[in-house]
């Protein structure tokens, strides 16, 4: 291999979501496994005991149909379930059911600021079961606890469109934040209700992929990518072909480690499910369910950049929350009518100025203009703006100093910005001339 070589990062995503319906996936169990003692939430069914018919969750189908619309896939018409095939002390079955060559929703994309990722499929199939590696009596032993066996399960693929560390981490920040606004999965990374998986190759032509896990928040995606990316450009460059296997993100050693190695695709012996049909939507159907997406976060912050013209930043918090969002637009609307600027108003909810819990936005508007009028003579809290307008703007002071006295009127500037007008103007020059040293102009 000639070392000039460049190489191009081939990286794919797949990210599993747990949904939040009340019962599991095929049995009437609750789904909630959060915390529950081991082994109560179960049955015949997900304890996969012979005879026990599985009868699909109608709730769960439809909110994967709209994780797959909100990705802008295509809801088909038709698609099955199917046996998947493997044994593993979690899987009591033998199998677990999901989707193989139908999956519910295909050929989507979400947009991140490095480029469109592409989505090859959504589907949806069930949980496992938990191992816990312990020791009872003095002996190593594994539990297993079926609480989480046959919980809702969303698969979501990416084509490997993916290029950096980075992109990667936006890409599932992104993801997160539109499967919350959909109010079907809590995306809790801590609780397990989003994980993450990423193939990684410096190219589909050298004919490996390297299978990253063990990625347990947004900051491991984008460092063990990076890292895997380092790690096989220096292989490839030394003239080395970077096996074919499965690592693990060691968050403490900063770097991935061999956890299996794989010679070939396992085979799973993929079959249609015999015990639940198949299953068919009519166009109607599918187009009720695309009725029933809400404004999601990338059209709600393009609002509130272009009818609110909210900055940037502040417009990205906004939208981090789609509760916070719905807050902050009915803020936007009551304080139109009292002269507010939405961005002044941002700032206001993005720092939490005023505590917004147990107030309405009429409320909150009102208590504004009661401040408005008030002219704000506290030598503390005026000092504390003037330092931040110094910190924020040192040309400014830097110019002052020099002598170009108008400078002072930019700090002026923003301690009003900072204080929404409310900072006493001859007090805050008064200070101000005292902090930087100057003579009066
Ligand atoms: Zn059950």
């Amino acid at each position: 291999m000639k070392k000039d070589k460049t190489y191009k990062p081939t990286i794919g995503i797949e990210v599993h979501v747990e949904l939040k319906t009340k019962s599991k996936m095929f049995c009437g169990c609750p789904a909630d496994h959060f915390g529950a003692s081991a082994n109560t939430n179960t049955c015949p069914v997900c304890l996969g005991l012979p005879g026990a018919l599985p009868v699909p969750n109608v709730k769960a189908i439809r909110w994967t149909q709209l994780i797959g619309l909100a990705l802008h896939c295509k809801a088909e018409r038709e698609s099955k379930f199917d046996r998947k095939h493997y044994f593993y002390p979690d899987l009591p079955k033998g199998y677990q059911i999901s989707q193989y060559d139908e999956p519910l929703c295909t050929d989507g994309y979400l947009e991140t600021t490095e480029g469109k990722v592409r989505i090859t499929r959504v589907h949806l199939e069930e949980d496992t079961g938990k191992l816990l590696h312990t020791t009872l009596e003095g002996e190593d032993v594994t539990l297993v606890d079926f609480n989480r066996s046959g919980v809702p399960l969303v698969e979501i693929v990416t084509e490997p469109d993916v290029k950096t560390g980075t992109q990667a981490k936006e890409f599932c920040e992104r993801l997160q934040r539109i499967v919350r606004y959909l109010a079907v999965s809590d995306c809790d990374m801590e609780k397990g209700s989003m994980r993450l998986e990423a193939n990684i190759s410096l190219g589909l032509d050298l004919g490996y992929k390297v299978e990253v896990k063990n990625l347990n928040s947004f900051n491991f995606v984008g460092r063990a990518i990076d890292y895997e990316l380092q790690r096989q450009e220096k292989l490839l460059a030394a003239g080395k072909l970077p096996r074919q296997e499965t690592r693990g993100w060691s968050e403490k050693q900063q770097k991935t480690e061999t956890q299996r190695y794989k010679e070939t695709a396992a085979d799973y012996r993929y079959f249609p499910e015999p015990d639940i049909p198949p299953m068919r939507f009519t166009s109607e159907e599918l187009a009720g369910r695309r009725a029933e997406l809400p404004e999601l976060p990338d059209m709600l912050e393009s609002r509130f950049l272009k009818d609110f013209k909210v900055e940037p930043k502040y417009a990205q918090v906004l939208v981090s929350d789609s509760r916070l969002a719905e807050v902050a637009e009915a803020v936007f609307m009551e304080g139109k009518k009292h002269g507010f600027a939405p961005n002044a108003l941002a700032i206001i909810i993005v720092n939490k100025k005023i505590n917004l819990k147990n107030r309405t936005p009429k409320s909150l508007i009102e208590i504004l203009k009661k401040q408005k009028s008030e002219k704000v003579q506290d030598k503390a809290m005026l000092n504390r703006w003037i330092t931040e307008a110094i910190s924020s703007l040192p040309q400014a002071v830097v110019d002052y100093q020099k002598g170009k006295t108008q400078a002072i009127e930019v700090l002026i500037g923003k301690v009003m910005q900072l204080s929404s007008g409310r900072a006493d103007a001859i007090l805050l020059k008064a200070i101000l001339h005292k902090r930087l040293g100057g003579k009066r102009a």
